[in-house]
């Protein structure tokens, strides 16, 4: 009898604990168990009705064909209207690969770049899924380690140092997953010249952009150069996760590369769904910002409650939805105390370790839930007995 079994290369992706923590928390759902969610980076809001319309419009109208394997050009040229109005800086709509969210977009920019042996740094902590992808490819990760006292930062000498003759790329997220913190302008141009003096290729993560409170502003790295990756999506800023829509904006030298791994791998985004991101790009500037405002009063609650609650929050955070929190007064597990949490407040919460061992003890909240929500959580969470 031949023995099947998993390929080696797919035992290189590590479960992504966050959607562990939501699937146990939905199965106590299942048996009638009421769960506040604050592990899953999923908004509560919604788009504006004109957003629905235009997909059913789409659907009706029978976009439901394939597309340009990049994406409608219509979209791709809304896309780079965006990042002139905003940004300031020229985005050629055929630099743009529109992808089924901005999962994708990351696969593709880093199956453009690494090789078998190839390494990246990615930040820890830093978003789950990073490492995965590398790995999957072949590549190994290198981790820049980021440190409370330096507000969750990255450093541009640190960084310097601990690119080797194998790096390729570095990937940057800010604002960040999971530590919610904002990379200032100057510090975040500095990283990219840090990358390119060593021919190092960046991929900022930009999907959490535009959502920045206490005067925290997003800035893309194409704000400096043309030669980085950028990815986004239409999941956080246009709260449009179950879409699945996204982008990726490439350098010349990657378009062809890219083009042909869309064509092969995922021939071309959801046709009517581009149709509802166009619109959502159209009336963005009816809806984002009393999103962000919404979110910034959540985070005006969560964080002195966390703190009164004795989980240690280090440091402000200035951007996406999440507050990354010291929780070793009630455990040094943090996927054993996300679940003991689960179990015993009925509050589904990410464990700190799916972000890297440097997060190991903390927890992150998502406050993407109603502040009606975050109260309760709160009140649960007060009765938490330490592991
Ligand atoms: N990057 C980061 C930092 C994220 O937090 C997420 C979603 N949690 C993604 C990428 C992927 O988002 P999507 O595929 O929904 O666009």
């Amino acid at each position: 009898m031949v023995l099947l079994s998993p390929s080696a290369r797919s035992h290189k992706v590590d479960a992504f604990k966050v959607m562990q923590i939501l699937e146990e928390a939905k199965s106590l759902e299942a048996s009638g168990a009421n769960i506040v969610h604050l592990e899953i980076g999923q908004p509560d809001l919604e788009p504006p009705e004109e957003v629905r319309q235009a997909l059913y419009r789409a659907v009706k109208d029978g976009e439901t064909g394939y597309t340009h394997s990049q994406g409608h050009p219509r979209l791709r040229e809304a896309i780079s209207k965006v990042y002139s109005e905003d940004y300031g800086t020229s985005v050629d709509p055929d630099s743009i690969v529109v992808t089924m969210g901005t999962s994708p977009a990351l696969l593709l920019a880093l199956g453009a770049l690494i090789d078998p042996g190839d390494e990246v740094i990615i930040t820890d902590p830093g978003y789950a899924c990073y490492a995965g992808n590398v790995e999957f490819l072949g590549g190994s990760v290198s981790r820049l380690q980021l440190t409370a006292d330096s507000g969750f930062i990255p450093d541009p000498q640190a960084l310097r140092e601990l690119i080797s003759p194998k790096t390729k790329a570095f990937i940057i997220n800010s604002p960040s997953n999971p530590t919610g913190r904002t990379i200032p302008r100057s510090t975040l141009f500095e990283l990219i010249s840090a990358c390119e003096e060593s021919g190092v290729t960046v991929i900022s993560d930009e999907i959490y952009h535009g959502m920045s409170y206490s005067g925290a502003v997003s800035h893309s790295a194409r704000e400096h150069s043309k030669s980085c990756f950028v990815l986004n999506g239409f999941s956080k800023m246009y709260a449009m996760p179950g879409w699945r829509l996204g982008f990726v904006i490439v350098p010349e030298t990657y378009r062809d590369a890219i083009h042909r791994m869309q064509q092969n791998f995922f021939l071309c985004a959801n046709n009517f769904v581009q149709w509802a991101g166009l619109a959502a790009i159209e009336i963005r500037h009816s809806f984002t910002h009393a999103m962000v405002a919404e979110y910034d009063k959540r985070r005006q609650y969560l964080v002195p409650e966390l703190r009164r609650l004795g989980l240690g929050v280090p440091v402000d955070p200035d951007g996406a939805f999440y507050v990354l929190a010291d929780a070793t007064r009630f455990g040094n597990d943090s996927m054993a105390l996300a679940r003991h949490i689960l179990k015993t407040t009925k509050v589904a919460v990410a464990p700190g370790i799916d972000f890297g061992s440097s997060a190991e003890g903390y927890i992150r909240f998502s406050y993407a839930n109603s502040l009606d929500n975050l109260k309760e959580a709160v009140t649960r969470l007060s009765e938490l007995e330490p592991l």
